[in-house]
């Protein structure tokens, strides 16, 4: 058992990530941007036929973007921006006092700002990508994964998945996939659904493409970035921070996520006042998998090694040949539960050990 001995101190993990170079992404190849892509298309009637939609909960399509909530509820449609329903969706992260950070809609021409800072403050973040937006910026988006953040995906048209048919978010979901694959060899695993709009149905689907939900941790976590500039940045930053006070006098026993965006200069500038804030309240600062404490953050078929994130228990020992890219991937608070446990494996012992060492080294703290 290692401990560190600071229990305050936040301290700089180095990632050990591999994102191999793929060639440059041809925006022909790719269906119209910002618009459902066709069901009909050879490249979707192929992956139509490596799935099987039989048994999907036939809850019928909604209409609006957002749709408004249906009157009466729908019976076992576990609707969540209407019912708070869930199911197994992820809505908390699972660290304790930590802060999701995640960000949505980009990349954007004014990602790069933000990864700056991000690099600045050696904070690791989610990105939730519009498959649309990957297509028309995929070195940004390949910069995010060696600058040591995590990939996940947020459709290709950010449509309102419970306004689809199960083909059309096949279609969303796939294209996606494919966009980031070839921009990094990386391929996706998590998703959150464009406006927090999930049933069971949308669910059902999305398991057979092997994508895990990731919600946010209710309204109070709403940064409200993207009311911008119809709400104040005074206002966005006075009413997180309220909800920032509320968890910081809780007791801290699961950490939360936040919804945020990267979708342009606005909400890319008030994350780098508000990020300041939780680490004011000493709040932790982690990726989705880091929350998760998943190991394994990309699903198996990509071609790039799976990377590992620190912060995580490390279970892969095949997988695991990834190489150091030393770039900053993640903080996490010396001493906190939710670090580094036993690996099994000898390569998973050998990764772990690294990790820890870096983590001395960075902080220059003893191990005991
Ligand atoms: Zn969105």
């Amino acid at each position: 058992m290692v401990k560190l001995l600071s229990s305050s101190v936040t301290v700089l993990v180095l990632a050990i990530a591999s994102v191999q170079a793929q060639t440059t992404i041809n925006p022909a190849d790719y269906p119209a941007p910002n618009a459902i892509p066709p069901v009909n298309s050879p490249q979707v009637v192929a992956w139509l036929k490596e799935i099987d939609l039989t048994g999907a909960p036939n809850i019928k399509i909604h209409t609006g973007q957002p749709p408004a909530c249906p009157n009466p509820p729908i019976k076992d449609e576990c609707y969540w921006t209407c019912d708070g329903c869930a199911a197994d969706d992820i809505v908390k992260c699972k660290r304790p006092n930590t802060w999701g950070l995640t960000f949505d809609d980009g990349p954007s021409p004014d990602t790069t700002n933000l990864l700056n800072y991000l690099k600045k403050t050696q904070v690791a973040a989610t990105f939730f990508l519009i498959g649309t937006n990957v297509v028309q910026h995929p070195d940004i988006v390949k910069r995010e994964a060696t600058d040591g953040h995590h990939l996940a995906s947020h459709t290709w048209s950010h449509h309102a998945l419970t306004t689809l048919t199960n083909e059309q978010i096949v279609a969303e979901m796939k294209w996606t996939e494919k966009a980031v694959m070839d921009a990094t060899g990386l391929r996706l695993k998590y998703m959150r659904p464009p406006y927090g709009d999930i049933n069971n149905r949308v669910r059902f689907v999305l398991k057979k493409l092997g994508y895990i939900p990731v919600d946010w941790t209710g309204d109070a976590f709403d940064t409200n970035d993207w009311q911008m500039p119809t709400m104040a940045e005074t206002a966005v930053l006075s009413t997180f921070t309220k909800s920032l006070d509320t968890y910081a006098a809780s007791n801290r026993s699961s950490g939360f996520y936040c919804l945020e965006h990267d979708l342009n200069a606005m909400t890319v500038g008030v994350a780098q006042k508000l990020i300041p804030l939780g680490m004011a309240r000493n709040i932790s600062i982690a990726s989705v998998p880091v929350c998760e404490n998943d190991a394994s953050p990309y699903q198996l078929g990509g071609t790039a090694p799976m990377p590992t994130l620190p912060g995580a228990t490390v279970t892969v020992s095949a997988t695991i040949s990834a190489t150091k890219s030393g770039s900053p991937s993640a903080t996490t608070t010396a001493g906190s539960s939710g670090g580094n446990k036993k690996a099994s494996g000898a390569e998973s012992n050998k990764v772990l050990g690294s990790m820890i060492m870096a983590v001395a080294v960075v902080a220059g703290l003893v191990l005991v």
